[in-house]
């Protein structure tokens, strides 16, 4: 067989289920920011040191007897802690044996609960612009994305939400707050779906909330509080986010016990159990700390992010929630925004994410995202290399 052929012999014997997939734009930017020495506001983590109260505890209980496997759904007293703050924040009793799942980040959640529910040919509706990992955890699944963009604004278009619905569709997909773009669904906007939801009572719902405690200009509402969703919805959060520990990767899904009693079954063989010193140092971080915060430090980054470039020839768009700032670019380039984003890094050095990548058909408005999740220095840094531009 010839080179050639042999490369295509290989590549059909063996085709994966995700063979036009490739590195995440995430990994891309990181490491051109890294290559180039660029300020790093593309890839979402924070870059500020950690709470010393959590560093305290790791070292404190790193050498107890905590390094076997977990209880297959998560640490006892971890789930108890979320099933408490859960009451707390959401007024909703979850049963911590039957409706709670520990997950290896808010990832795994949503992949578990695609791939759990999801099968052959069912469609998944995602709205675009949409965070990564949806559209490849439904083709994993052998179901097929159907993406609708939301509005110029970023808000949801139920007529487009509505016409996509088809008897095929199994599962809405809503990130709220939402990445990339920083809006947040207002109470309109989850009756507009709650109506439209009535009519196909089997659509199930994936919330994606795992910036549910980074909102600014209102609070956060939560399918936790939607008793006309609740049965039919699976909700993802992330530590990563609400803690500003990203690398830890412990997340939690909360669901009714007949959607959790099947997500299990999948976790069990995808993970069985979640890295078990994460789990022990957040749940007795949890004792400590204040969800109430974490918004108001967000805030003041945003404040501090937006009071910096907004005399600079980047537009910006409202940001409601999540650490991201989207601005537009066009009254510096005309140029596509993946190729801007990279002459940015090199020319400039400041790191983003450009939006198009976000959208099924790479959608351009010229819109960059930049995280704020960052040092004060590191903003100000970036900020004074973009007010150049
Ligand atoms: N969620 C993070 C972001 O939006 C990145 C996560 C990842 O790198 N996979 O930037």
């Amino acid at each position: 067989m010839k080179k050639l052929e042999r490369v295509y012999f290989l590549y059909f014997c063996f085709m994966s289920k995700l063979p036009s997939i490739t590195n995440s734009i995430f990994s891309v930017m990181s490491q051109l920011a890294n290559q180039h020495g660029a300020i790093n506001l593309s890839q979402g983590f924070p870059n500020f040191p950690e709470d010393e109260r959590l560093l305290q505890i790791s070292e404190r209980i790193i050498r107890d007897n905590i390094h076997q496997y977990t209880p297959m759904a998560g640490l006892r007293s971890l789930l108890e802690k979320i099933a408490n703050q859960t009451l707390k924040q959401y007024d909703r009793k979850v049963n911590t044996a039957n409706e709670m799942l520990i997950t290896a980040g808010a990832t795994q959640g949503v992949f578990t609960a695609i791939n759990t529910f999801v099968n052959q040919g069912d469609e998944v509706l995602i709205l675009d612009p949409s965070y990564d990992s949806y559209e490849p955890s439904v083709l994993v699944a052998s179901g097929k994305p159907v993406r609708v963009s939301l509005n110029d604004d970023y808000t949801p278009n139920f007529n487009q939400i509505e016409s996509a619905i088809s008897t095929k569709t199994k599962m809405i997909v809503i990130n709220n707050p939402h990445n990339p773009t920083g809006r947040i669904w207002t109470e309109q906007d989850f009756e507009a779906l709650e109506t439209i939801l009535e009519k196909h009572p089997q659509i199930l719902v994936l919330g994606d909330e795992v910036y549910e405690y980074i909102t600014f200009s209102q609070p956060h509402i939560s399918f936790n509080t939607r008793p006309k969703l609740v049965e039919r919805t699976i909700i993802a959060s992330s530590f990563g986010k609400s803690l500003h520990v990203t690398g830890w990767k412990v997340g939690y899904l909360i669901a009714p016990e007949h959607l959790m009693y099947e997500m299990k079954k999948v976790h069990q063989f995808l993970v069985f159990s979640v890295n078990s010193f994460s789990q022990h140092a957040i749940s007795e971080y949890l004792d400590v700390v204040d969800f109430s915060e974490v918004s108001k430090m967000y805030q003041r980054k945003r404040d501090l992010f937006q009071n910096l470039i907004k005399d600079s020839r980047f537009e910006l768009i409202p940001c409601d929630g999540t650490y991201f700032q989207v601005v537009n670019y066009n009254q510096i380039s005309n140029k596509n925004d993946v190729d801007f984003a990279k002459e940015l890094i090199v020319n400039h050095g400041v790191a983003s994410i450009p939006i198009s990548v976000f959208y099924n058909d790479n959608t351009d408005r010229h819109m960059l995202r930049f995280c704020f999740a960052k040092t004060d220095e590191s903003l100000m840094a970036a900020a004074e290399k973009l007010n150049q531009i």
